[in-house]
């Protein structure tokens, strides 16, 4: 049986979250108002005002004391994510530690990535110009369920790092992690209001989306992330979309079979195939084909699904289960040769990891999100064929090849924001590599230097040193200033000396 789910609405004063796994209740959380997320915003205002003027070191001491004290906490908060995600225990541990890793890395490089920059002031040589960068002030993080700590932590971690503060709406599948996390910041950051959790389903986001907020970082689908961006647009809110993606695999005929079989199951299943960078469909040379195929396929049947020691946990939600069945019985219909699983092995919140050959892009299955435990292979006469498919999606967020030879030439015609090459989903555990997609995957980037300077301005300084004779910005200019500026022109962008000297000098950096 499917248990029941949370499907809230504004219409009930509170939200349970239940257990995937079993159906029961585990908790439940307040939905809030539109007024509620103000208010949340408007402390949040408070206590950002104060946080952006404590120096890097003093902002990194409270970051390091959070997030050992979440450290602290991990088996609190693992239980958490285990019995309201249904993902398996160990999953549930990894998806703590890399949420901590990100903690470190943005509290470490903040101050780095912010550094002031000169850069050349051009023909104002007696200007100095300098780039800064200064908090934005109050974030609105909106997250999403199948990584429900992790996820909205790439966001939270960096933004606090820049010197702001974040109010937080976790999906309302998930909110009690979130709320633990809140718990945990009020006790540790000496700004009580610099970490707040509102709690809801999609009125709480839509709300938060339309607060005054200095920038909205949402995770989720790319249906819900157009409509956040149409809700910032009222106030001109600037948006980070981290939206979903079809994750093609490429494996080329000289790749190491074993290895990218046990990289295909891994990333195929792993959060039983609910992660935004889960492998959604595999593309193998003709030649390697079968024989990957039959590695994989063993694989899969050595992986134990549900119960303590299960690899793969519940699916979180009865209506991604849905969608899975959907999507395997539109690719039977079609042809698809099931090996492993199948719509017929699902069984209410669990779904047996599906292996399908003989798939193509007339399937859902290669085209859309599944988002549930399927590897889809395709045959494709070559890795030309197989990078032309890959590209052939309006997604483009994580990516993988497999080849010992020219791994990195293929990984640099995937049209994706993230690309990992003999491995599978490295890039996100990477705390220096920015993390972001192109197109129906979204915009802007967490993580790194890069993830630092989304939740920051950018300030432009040019500051005079020295006066020189000509003062261009004045209107008290000579007589032959147009005879002069004439003279500039050719002599510094057209065939004079001084543009011919430039040009080789540039040429020789
Ligand atoms: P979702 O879009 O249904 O919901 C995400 C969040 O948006 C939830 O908190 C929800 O309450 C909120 N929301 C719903 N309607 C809203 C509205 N009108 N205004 C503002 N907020 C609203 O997504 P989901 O089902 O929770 O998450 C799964 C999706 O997230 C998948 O597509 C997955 O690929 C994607 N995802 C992307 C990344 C990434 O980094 N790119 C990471 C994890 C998940």
């Amino acid at each position: 049986m499917v248990p029941p789910r949370a499907t809230a609405t504004q219409s009930t004063e509170r939200l349970s979250s239940y257990n995937p796994a079993t159906g029961d209740v585990i908790g439940t959380v307040a939905i809030m108002s539109a007024t509620d997320v103000d208010a949340a915003v408007a402390r949040a205002r408070t206590a950002a005002q104060t946080w952006a003027t404590r120096s890097f070191a003093a902002r990194n001491e409270e970051l390091v004391a959070f997030r050992k004290a979440i450290a602290a906490s991990a088996d609190e908060v693992a239980d958490i994510l285990h019995r309201e995600n249904g993902k398996p225990e160990l999953e549930a541990y990894t998806e703590v530690m890399m949420a901590l890793s990100h903690l470190q890395h943005a509290s470490a490089c903040a101050e780095h990535a912010m550094k002031p920059r000169k850069v050349s002031s051009g023909m104002l040589a007696n200007f100095r110009a300098t780039i800064s960068y200064h908090p934005l002030g109050v974030i609105g993080v909106i997250g999403p369920w199948n990584y429900p700590l992790f996820t909205p932590m790439g966001s939270i971690a960096y933004a606090l790092a820049a010197g702001n503060a974040v109010v937080w709406k976790p999906s309302e599948l998930t909110p009690l992690v979130a709320l633990e996390i809140e718990k945990i910041a009020k006790r540790t950051f000496a700004l009580p209001d610099l970490l707040q959790v509102v709690t809801g389903a999609g009125a709480t986001g839509a709300a938060l989306a339309k607060a005054a907020v200095d920038k909205i970082a949402f995770t989720g689908s790319a249906p819900t992330g157009k409509r956040v961006m149409i809700a910032a647009a009222e106030r001109l809110t600037p948006v980070l979309l981290e939206l979903g993606g079809k994750d093609p695999m490429i494996v080329d005929t000289d790749a190491d079979l074993a290895a990218a079989a046990e990289a295909a199951v891994f990333g195929g299943l792993t959060n039983s195939g609910q992660a935004c960078i889960s492998v959604e469909r595999v593309y193998v040379a003709d030649a390697i084909h079968d024989k990957f195929v039959e590695e994989v396929v063993k694989q899969v049947r050595e992986l134990k699904v549900g119960g303590d020691d299960g690899h793969l946990g519940a699916m979180t939600s009865p209506a991604q289960v849905k969608i899975v069945k959907d999507h395997l019985d539109d690719a039977i219909a079609k042809g698809a040769k099931v090996h492993t699983g199948g719509p017929d092995a699902i069984s209410g919140s669990y779904i047996q990891p599906t292996v399908l050959t003989n798939v193509d892009h007339r399937m859902k299955i290669m085209v859309d999100e599944t988002f549930g435990p399927v590897i889809p292979i395709q045959k494709v006469a070559n890795v030309d064929e197989a990078v032309r498919l890959a590209n052939d999606t309006t997604f483009g967020l994580g990516s993988s090849v497999f080849s010992k030879s020219r791994g990195r030439q293929i990984a640099d015609k995937l049209r994706a924001g993230m690309t990992a090459v003999n491995a599978v989903m490295a890039f996100s555990g990477i705390p220096t590599l920015p993390f972001g997609g192109v197109g129906d995957s979204g915009f802007g980037r967490i993580h790194g230097d890069e993830g630092v300077r989304e939740f920051t301005r950018i300030k432009s300084t040019a500051e005079q040193a020295f006066s020189i004779p000509i003062n261009m910005m004045s209107f008290r200019q000579p007589k032959n200033a147009v005879k002069n500026i004439k003279g500039m022109i050719k002599q510094i962008y057209g065939d004079g000396v001084v543009a011919k000297a430039g040009d080789f000098l540039r040429k020789l950096r």
